[in-house]
């Protein structure tokens, strides 16, 4: 076998097949090896007929009494089968010839499947079945039936045989010639680990994991706590966490402004502010401004819950760079927050004579050349905007920092990508990302394993706690009532309509429909609206309009999720929240509770809630503590959802479970590090290995 290097090698593998199986997203022998079964069947123990159960799959074998083609509904082959306890007929509907003629009376047959209750008694559709030769009945070893990830044109037959062949392969490979290959899967963790862990082999973990006896600990191997598994997840974990270093490592090979000033911009625009920072911002500025006295790029993570002040530690870090005479980029995931950030931070920083410049998806032609030009010849020294900022056509004179607010909407290669925009005579940009959506520690370690992170964890003084309810639609009429109370007695409040549609035009729609309704209940009230289909211009004018108090309610899709301030505002409505995730829910409500009035938040669903909704919107009345509801969000929902993985490359997880092995994190971080520094050699292959095909952002 020493010569099989393809999938190709294989026997009955022809290019179509190998084509089938990149579906898999198997392209290799080794990706075919790591193509694990996701469960078992014990098919080990020969059930007498007799003593089957309806829809309890179970392994039969006994002999043809008959076979016969039968006109129903549908055309079918019916078998005959019986043993020394009873009697059961086979059905298939697809058969052909060859199968019908087999089945000649007298024909011993081992068969799989689920018997169920048919027109004649208990009847098996579909089978899988063997004909059993004589005297080749009974393996020796009995095993536990592998039932593997399969795609269309592939079935589980198919792939046994496929794993039969690289079963070999590894039993060759982990108990007889362990030289044989050394190539194909080389142990890559230190000998010395595999003693103090107590890890088995990686061979001999994957063909246990393929074929394990029937006698192993079936509950173990289901919840992922067999020591094989252990041995691949922990090898998985790590070699996620060494594609992050990797990538650190690579942004951190460029040189970046070493910033050593006097931070005098800081203290002019600190001097003209009402307030000043708080314990937790003094902190995070103190940590930025340590890594911008570095001359390589600065990559900090910094995590603040809602309203916790992030826009500020973000306007002192650009001052040291403004101040150096770099220019500095400020991206927002939204036009609605990326506008709130140009008003906001340009009332900062035109007194001090800084100049601010604005790029979104909707500034075209003129405006748009003219932004363009101020960017690239550098007259625009802070420059805010969208996704916009990523252009191709975007080119800064002297790019230094570039933050990039609300980090869990955009993907690491959107980040990276960034960097080459801020490339300048060898050059690169300092990064630093700011999320409101707390992330738990541990995924925060696994997804963020590149970035450095700091938390402000203090709220600025005088905010009020907001008192969370959740009431059924059909009390609708008296919470229309209750806005109408709270404005008249001067309060602002935000009613926001949330749709599950896709479709932005429909959510829209059902913010103007809603718009609609209050008016009419509520003449006395000047109400707005605000969606993402309007204008910027016009929705910047109804969010002015808001915030001078020139509107007492304002109807809003979720674009006001983030970064709207009117500290007014001390009622939201929430409706649909059951469809909403915790954090946007967090996010939302963040909105109001910024003033010194009492505040309130209604939750609006409709009912019946699932048991799931249900726990949901309990743990948004029990708690506003953004890293307790991001922990709460985790348990219920998954890691998936809550960092939306699709970009960070988690969701390509093959054996490990973040939720599930969650508790070894803080271990293969430890190893990772050592892995790094000590077997640096190791660190290539083993995140080739896990992430090869798939993972190709670890060479962006
Ligand atoms: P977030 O972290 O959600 O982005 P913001 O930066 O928008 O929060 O800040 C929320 C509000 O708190 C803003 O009105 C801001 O001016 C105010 N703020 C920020 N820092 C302080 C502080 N140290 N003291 C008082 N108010 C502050
Ligand atoms: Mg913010």
């Amino acid at each position: 076998m020493a010569h099989l290097q393809k999938l190709t090698d294989l026997k009955g593998v022809g290019p179509k097949l190998a084509q089938q199986l990149e579906k898999l997203n198997i392209f290799s022998l080794t990706d075919l090896c790591f193509h694990l079964p996701f469960r078992y069947e014990d098919r080990s123990r020969v059930i007498p007929i007799g003593g089957l159960h309806p829809m309890r799959p179970a392994v039969i074998q006994g002999e043809v009494r008959g076979a016969s083609v039968v006109f129903g509904k549908r055309r079918s082959l019916l078998v005959k089968l019986q043993d020394h306890s009873g009697l059961i007929n086979l059905r298939f509907y697809h058969f052909n010839a060859a199968q019908k003629n087999q089945m000649s009376v007298g024909t011993q047959l081992r068969c799989y499947g689920e018997p169920r209750r048919g027109a004649s008694g208990l009847e098996m559709y579909h089978p899988e079945y063997r004909v059993m030769e004589d005297g080749l009945d009974d393996e020796s070893e009995p095993r536990l039936t592998p039932v593997y990830p399969a795609t269309e044109g592939i079935t589980q037959q198919r792939l046994r045989l496929l794993h039969e062949q690289t079963q070999e392969l590894l039993r060759n490979h982990a108990v007889d010639l362990p030289d044989l290959l050394p190539d194909l899967l080389p142990d890559l963790l230190p000998e010395q680990w595999r003693e103090q862990w107590r890890l088995p082999g990686l061979s001999e973990a994957l063909l246990f994991l393929h074929q394990p006896p029937t006698h192993v600990n079936l509950a173990e191997l289901e919840s992922g706590q067999h020591p094989a598994q252990k041995r691949l997840i922990l090898e998985e974990l790590l070699a996620h966490q060494l594609s992050l270093l990797q990538l650190r490592a690579q942004v951190q090979r460029d040189s970046a402004p070493a910033i050593l000033g006097d931070h005098a911009l800081r203290k002019s625009l600190l001097a003209q502010l009402p307030f000043s920072p708080t314990g937790a911002q003094q902190r995070v500025t103190d940590e930025i401004t340590a890594d911008l006295q570095q001359p390589y790029p600065m990559l900090r993570l910094v995590q603040g819950d809602v309203g916790s002040g992030k826009t500020l530690v973000a306007a002192l870090a650009a001052c040291d760079l403004l101040q150096a005479g770099y220019q500095v980029a400020l991206m927002a995931p939204t036009e609605i927050l990326a506008e709130q950030h140009l008003k906001n931070l340009d009332g900062w920083f035109a007194p001090l004579g800084i100049r601010t410049g604005w790029l979104a998806g909707k500034v075209k032609g003129k405006a748009r050349e003219k932004a363009l030009e101020e960017i690239a010849s550098g007259h625009a020294q802070l420059v805010i905007g969208t996704h916009a900022l990523f252009q191709d056509d975007v080119h800064f004179a002297r790019l230094g920092l570039v933050i990039i607010d609300e980090q869990h909407r955009f993907g690491v290669h959107q980040r990276l990508s960034l960097k080459e925009k801020g490339e300048h005579s060898g050059m690169a940009p300092h990064q630093l990302v700011m999320t409101a959506t707390p992330i738990p520690r541990t995924l925060a370690m696994s997804a963020y394993a590149d970035l450095d992170t700091s938390v402000i964890d203090e709220l600025p003084p005088g905010r009020s706690p907001i008192t969370t309810v959740a009431i059924s639609e059909q009390r609708r009429p008296e919470i229309i009532q209750r806005v109408q109370e709270a404005c008249s007695e001067g309060a602002q409040a935000y009613w926001v309509c949330t749709l599950i549609e896709e479709s932005e035009t429909l959510q829209c729609q059902a913010a103007e429909n809603t718009a609609e309704e209050l008016r009419a209940a509520l003449p006395q009230l000047r109400i707005g609206l605000v969606h993402g289909r309007m204008k910027a211009a016009e929705k910047a004018a109804i969010m002015d309009a808001f915030k001078a108090h020139e509107l007492d309610l304002l109807v809003a899709t979720t674009v006001i999720e983030v970064g709207v301030d009117v500290p007014n505002a001390s009622l939201m409505i929430i409706e649909n929240p059951e469809r909403l995730g915790l954090a946007q829910l967090h996010q939302l409500r963040g909105r109001v509770g910024r003033g010194s009035a009492k505040s309130h938040c209604v939750l609006l669903y409709k009912a019946p809630l699932s048991l799931t909704s249900k726990q949901r919107l309990q743990v948004m009345r029990d708690s506003q503590d953004g890293f307790y509801i991001a922990e709460q969000d985790l348990q219920i929902r998954g890691p998936g959802e809550l960092l939306g993985t699709r970009q960070t490359g988690l969701q390509m997880l093959r054996v490990a479970d973040l939720q599930r092995d969650a508790d070894m994190l803080p271990q293969v971080q430890a190893m990772a590090q050592d892995l790094w520094l000590k077997h640096p050699a190791t660190v290539g292959p083993l995140v080739q290995r896990w992430l090869g095909n798939a993972g190709r952002f670890a060479n962006v």
